[in-house]
């Protein structure tokens, strides 16, 4: 379905460089290309979406997802911190994952990322264990758009603490490298909707002439990177051992610029903003994830003042639990206020701008995506806000952030394609997700030794 498409009178939020928000607002679709945005627009279109009680975003985009960590929803208890919660769950669960499992965890986490509203994503640490030619294959099937980073690493270790990672995901750096170029070859720009880049595992377990290699290449072949990075406060131990800040140890190893999109940066420093602002370098902000696991609040204000571009992630199912980048709006906004002890410290403008075009510029693809403008190609997410939820209508963007779930999104259009319509997801079977996740959990809590803990 890629025909002529025409929204019409809908509350349009733009997130183009004013930051428009059109009421009675219409956007037509041809060749999977935005051609007119306004009020009164009049054409006949093969589809037509009535616009009445509707909010049209840009789709949205989501900076980091563990594709992995879908079906780990519920495998995890709720109350182990970072370290812990790695090294006793989340990696001994990854770590014996099947090819058979990281094909339905993928499944699961495109179907409810298309079911809320998101349209484009940057995929973390994909490890040589989960068959990343078969992942990447159903990424593109799905009709997203996404930046998918390979694992890379030469040492077992985390930050300061050497030997822990499991056994199941230690991967050489030679073994990385060569499933990236291959990656990179096959898939690379493919429909301009897929992107190969590194996911390096985590300072800690790549050395500094690895991280140097990973700077090269990503200068020679326009690619990009993904890490998570000074996500608790002991993770500054790390950097404080080397005599550096974390931005600091990135700028000197050239893992800085464009493209590179670092998550979580809940404990970064001023000289650390300063390095990213002027580096073009983004944040990912992962606001469930640093409250489940207690990892702190992202100095996301301090950020914005100091000229860093900061976007927003959902993480994974153990840390979230969901994918839906609604309801992580919503918490971004109360924690920066609550965090500052002023309302008036973020607004849902900023947060507009945060979860659609600063995405999209992180992942370099802001000339054809990350707004509604014309000449931009079509991802639009649909919001039905005549729901108890969401009404009066009188401030409706606003009502939708604060008040909705990405469940009010009723269609998603990528490329001038639609990957739910009405209400369903058409690009991902939904049935074999509920037929098979349950059966293949319970495989894998086995496979991990582990019991279900409620
Ligand atoms: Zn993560």
């Amino acid at each position: 379905m890629s025909g002529t498409i025409l929204i019409k009178d809908a509350t349009v939020v733009t997130a183009n460089s004013r930051n428009e928000i059109i009421k009675g607002g219409s956007v037509l679709i041809e060749n999977g290309e935005i051609v007119d945005v306004g009020k009164r627009i009049q054409a006949n279109a093969e589809f037509v979406i009535d616009g009445k009680d509707r909010v049209v975003f840009p789709g949205l985009v989501n900076t980091h997802v563990h594709l992995a960590q879908g079906i780990l929803r519920g495998l995890v208890p709720d109350n182990v911190a970072l370290i812990e919660w790695l090294k006793d769950y989340v990696w001994p669960l990854q770590g014996s994952m099947t090819e058979e499992i990281m094909d339905i965890s993928t499944k699961l986490t495109l179907l409810e990322m298309i079911n809320t509203g998101t349209s484009s994503f940057v995929a973390t640490s994909i490890n040589a264990r989960y068959n990343v030619d078969r992942t990447v294959e159903n990424v593109y099937k799905s009709g997203m758009r996404a930046a998918i980073g390979k694992q890379v690493m030469d040492t077992p270790g985390y930050a300061d603490k050497p030997q822990i990672l499991h056994q199941g995901l230690v991967e050489d750096a030679e073994t990385s490298f060569k499933i990236y170029e291959q990656m990179y070859g096959k898939w690379h720009g493919r429909d301009n909707r897929i992107w190969m880049w590194f996911s390096p595992r985590t300072p800690g377990a790549v050395s500094d002439e690895l991280f140097r290699r990973i700077a090269d290449t990503v200068r020679e072949h326009g690619s990009g990177v993904t890490m998570h990075l000074a996500e608790v406060r002991d993770d500054i131990r790390y950097f404080a051992g080397r005599g550096k800040s974390p931005g600091k140890f990135l700028k000197d190893l050239g893992m800085v610029g464009r493209n590179y999109v670092y998550v979580h940066g809940v404990w970064l420093n001023y000289d650390d903003m300063e390095i990213f602002a002027k580096s073009g370098t983004s944040v990912s902000h992962n606001p469930s994830s640093n409250s489940k696991l207690g990892s702190g609040i992202a100095p996301v204000t301090k950020m914005i003042k100091n000229g860093v571009n900061v976007t927003i992630g959902t993480d994974g199912a153990p840390s979230n639990d969901d994918y839906d980048l609604i309801r992580e709006m919503k918490l971004a906004l109360l924690l920066q206020k609550v965090n500052d002890l002023n309302p008036q410290a973020i607004s849902v403008l900023d947060m507009i701008k945060i979860a659609t075009i600063n995405g999209a510029w992180s992942m370099g693809i802001e000339n054809f995506t990350g707004s509604i403008e014309k000449g931009k190609r079509a991802d639009i997410a649909v919001f039905n806000m005549r729901a108890p939820h969401l009404v009066p209508p009188v401030a409706p963007v606003s009502n939708l952030i604060y008040s909705g779930t990405g469940m009010d999104c009723t269609d998603l259009i990528v490329d001038g394609r639609f990957l739910k319509r009405d209400g369903k997801v058409v690009t991902v079977d939904e049935n074999e997700v509920y037929e098979k996740s349950g059966k293949l959990a319970a495989e894998l809590l086995s496979r991990a030794n582990l019991k279900e803990w409620m």
